[in-house]
C-alpha cells in the first residue's frame, strides 16, 4: 500500500478509493503545485550541512504495516537522529491528513534503520516554515488502523460512500466522484433505476 494512501484515505475514505481502486487521478491547481514543488526537492540524492547529511527521494518500506513510497527529506543527525521531512505545497493543519502520512513515514525509517522517531516535521511551501509533528503512540495506533482500513477497501473491492461536505470544494477528484449527484438518494436511485428505460427521467 502506498503511503500516500494514509494521507488520501485520512481526508475522505472515497478519494483513496477512487485512486486505488478505480485507477482514478485528477489534478487541479493544487495537485499542480504539489507537483511542481515535489520535481524540486525530490532529486534523489545525498548532501551535507555541518554534521546533518540530507537524503532526498529515500524508497523505505515496512513489511509489518505492508508500507512503502518515499520520503522526499531524511536529515540524518549526530548520535543517530532520524528526522523525515514531508513537503506540501499548501497549508498546514495541525493532526491533518499529512501527520499521519508523515508518521507512517517514520515508522517505515525506524524499521529500515533500527532506530526510534520521536520527531517528523511537515514543511508547508505556503508559510516556508517546517511544522513539527511529535510520533506519539497515538499517532502510531492511527496509522496501524488506518492501514487495516484501506486494506478491507482494498480487499473488498468496495468503495467508501460520497461524504458531500466542504472537503469536495478542494478535492481535486470533485467531477469523477460527483458528490452532489449521489448523495441526492432518492432522486439519484430514480434516475439509475430509469437508465435504460425508455422514456424514464434519465432519457430525457
Ligand atoms: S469529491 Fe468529496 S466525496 Fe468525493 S472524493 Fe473528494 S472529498 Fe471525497
Amino acid at each position: 500500500m502506498p503511503l500516500s494512501a494514509l494521507e488520501h484515505y485520512a481526508y475522505c475514505p472515497r478519494q483513496s478509493g477512487l485512486i486505488l481502486l478505480e485507477d482514478a487521478f485528477e489534478d487541479d491547481a493544487a495537485t499542480v503545485r504539489g507537483t511542481l514543488l515535489h520535481q524540486r526537492v525530490d532529486t534523489p540524492g545525498k548532501r551535507g550541512r555541518g554534521t546533518v547529511r540530507t537524503l532526498h527521494r529515500l524508497p523505505v518500506y515496512h513489511d509489518g504495516l505492508g508500507l512503502y513510497g518515499y520520503c522526499d527529506t531524511v536529515e540524518l543527525h549526530p548520535r543517530g537522529r532520524v528526522l523525515p521531512i514531508e513537503h506540501k505545497s499548501g497549508r498546514y493543519l495541525p493532526g491533518g491528513p499529512a501527520d499521519l502520512q508523515t508518521a507512517a513515514q517514520a515508522l517505515c525509517l525506524e524499521a529500515m534503520f533500527n532506530t526510534t522517531i520521536t520527531r517528523a516535521a511537515v514543511y508547508s511551501a505556503r508559510d516556508r516554515r517546517r511544522h513539527s509533528i511529535t510520533i506519539d503512540q497515538n499517532l502510531r495506533d492511527h496509522v496501524a488502523e488506518l492501514t487495516i482500513r484501506i486494506r478491507d477497501m482494498l480487499t473488498t473491492s468496495a468503495l467508501p460512500p460520497a461524504v458531500a461536505d466542504n472537503r469536495c470544494k478542494r478535492c481535486s477528484m470533485v467531477n469523477s466522484c460527483m458528490p452532489r449527484v449521489l448523495t441526492r438518494g432518492e432522486h439519484f436511485q430514480r434516475v439509475l433505476d430509469g437508465l435504460y428505460q425508455p422514456g424514464s427521467p434519465a432519457e430525457q
